[in-house]
């Protein structure tokens, strides 16, 4: 069995709550995965849970910084707040407005977002021509900015952020625009949904509408996705339960569908590459994911 020694690395999570993170499970499968293949007694890194109280963030990377650690994974509550304690922040994180992974280069910590790598991954595999195709993006928190980021990487011919909130969804608007005048949605109000529908074809959810403990629910009824064309794919960035209810109703209607679980695993992926140079196993990542899920 490999070891944690005295060359053993430090990565982490940190969030409020942190108990229920799957990636401690997904990253140290992964290491111990990687030690095994170099065929290393011990391993090179382990991947800590860290439970970091709001008030207590600053300190947190100070300390995270003086005890060698390499770099983190950020969580609620924390992805907007340590911007500003970052040397450097990519133009991408700036965009989504969060950073969900910190790296320590030089002696500071600079921070990105793999967020939307995650959520292109189970598109890219997909021959589809993005920049024919309009996008519904249901919700307009934290989750909708990276996904509003992928589908402008992707070129798509609209984005229609629909939310229930007309304050939050102009300050979305207002906010992309001062970070990336390049990217560019259309905002919408839930009653107008039945006359988008039809001209969708990616429609994804980024509320927590169908996740515990609002498993019943779900943002778009039967009516609503039976306006969705045939060929529309439908992707709910909730990982647990599988399906949500808007998947099971999108695959009874014949859709493709898309849970949060590959985009979990691939976020994950891209911020172990950042870390440590090597490219993870996604195979490992997943099956320990779906343990810890039980
Ligand atoms: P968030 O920042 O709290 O945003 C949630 C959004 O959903 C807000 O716009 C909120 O509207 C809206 N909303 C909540 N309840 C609603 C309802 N009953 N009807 C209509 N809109 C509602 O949350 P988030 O971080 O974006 O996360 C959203 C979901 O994505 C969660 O289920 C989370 O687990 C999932 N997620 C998955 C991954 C992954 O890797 N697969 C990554 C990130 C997030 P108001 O602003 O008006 O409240």
């Amino acid at each position: 069995m490999t070891q944690i020694t005295g060359q053993t690395k430090l990565l982490g999570v940190i969030g409020c709550p942190i108990e229920h993170s799957l990636s401690p499970a997904m990253h140290n499968a992964a290491l111990a995965d990687l030690a095994l293949n170099r065929s290393q007694t011990f391993l090179e890194y382990v991947y800590l849970p860290l439970r970091v109280e709001p008030e207590n963030l600053e300190s947190a990377l100070n300390g995270m910084a003086a005890l060698g650690y390499r770099g983190f994974n950020v969580t609620i509550p924390h992805k907007q707040a340590i911007m500003p304690y970052l040397r450097e922040v990519s133009a991408l994180a700036r965009a989504v407005g969060a950073v969900n992974t910190a790296i320590r280069r030089g002696g500071d910590w600079v921070g990105t977002n793999t967020d939307v790598r995650g959520f292109l991954s189970p598109l890219e595999t997909l021959s589809r021509d993005w920049s024919n195709l309009e996008v519904c993006v249901l919700g307009s928190g934290g989750s909708a900015r990276a996904v509003i980021a992928a589908c402008h990487e992707l070129n798509c011919a609209a984005i229609h952020v629909v939310g229930r909130d007309p304050m939050k969804l102009q300050q979305l608007q207002d906010s992309l625009r001062q970070t990336d005048a390049s990217i560019s949605i259309q905002i919408r109000d839930w009653s107008s949904i039945d006359t988008l529908l039809p001209d969708v074809g990616l429609a994804v959810n980024a509320t927590p509408m169908g996740m515990h403990p609002k498993l019943n629910e779900s943002p778009l009824g039967e009516t609503a996705i039976a306006l969705l064309p045939p060929t529309a794919i439908v992707y709910d960035l909730i990982y647990t339960p599988r399906p949500t209810q808007l998947l099971a109703l999108a695959q009874r209607q014949g859709l493709q569908t898309i849970d949060g679980l590959e985009m979990l695993i691939q976020q994950g992926a891209a911020a172990f590459e950042l870390w440590t140079g090597e490219s993870p196993s996604i195979s490992v990542m997943r099956e320990a994911a779906l343990n810890a899920l039980g």
